[in-house]
C-alpha cells in the first residue's frame, strides 16, 4: 500500500487540521485522540511517511525509530502514567483494525485496561 499524502495524520502533519498537541520534536507528534478509548488516550505519530508498522520497521532509518520510541517513552512520562501503567498499541492493516494509513502509536492510561485484546465473535 502506497502511502496517501492526504490520510487525516497527514494533514494533522501540515497543520490543515487541529490537534490538541501533547509533545513534538524532530521526529514525532503526539495529540489526543478525537475519540478518546480511556480517560489518557494519545497518539504518537511519526513525521516521516509511513502507512503502518511493516514499513516503519522495514524502511525507517535507525535514527527516526530511536527517536520515535524514544518519544513515545517520554510522552508517557509527560502525561504521569509510569508510576501506575499504561498500554501501547498499533494497529497494522485490516485485522489489526487499522482506521488511518499513517503509522501510528495509541497510548492509553488513566484507569485499569482489562483484557489485552477483544475476544473474537
Ligand atoms: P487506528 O484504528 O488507525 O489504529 O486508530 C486511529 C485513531 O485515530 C482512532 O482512535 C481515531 O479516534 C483517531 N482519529 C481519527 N481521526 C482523528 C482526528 O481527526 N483527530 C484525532 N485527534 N484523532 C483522530
Amino acid at each position: 500500500m502506497s502511502y496517501d499524502d492526504n490520510n487525516i495524520f497527514a494533514r494533522i502533519l501540515r497543520g490543515e487540521i487541529p490537534c490538541k498537541k501533547v509533545f513534538e520534536d524532530e521526529w514525532v507528534l503526539a495529540f489526543h485522540d478525537i475519540r478518546p478509548q480511556a480517560p489518557v488516550h494519545v497518539l504518537v505519530i511519526p513525521k516521516g511517511k509511513y502507512v503502518a508498522m511493516d514499513d516503519f520497521s522495514a524502511k525507517a532509518s535507525a535514527d527516526e525509530i530511536a527517536g520515535f520510541f524514544r518519544a513515545v517513552g517520554e510522552v508517557a512520562r509527560l502525561l504521569g502514567l509510569p508510576a501506575k501503567g499504561y498500554r501501547i498499541l498499533a494497529n497494522q492493516g485490516r485485522d489489526g483494525g487499522q482506521e488511518v494509513p499513517h503509522f501510528h502509536v495509541h497510548i492509553f492510561g488513566g484507569r485499569p485496561l482489562g483484557r489485552m485484546i477483544a475476544q473474537a465473535g
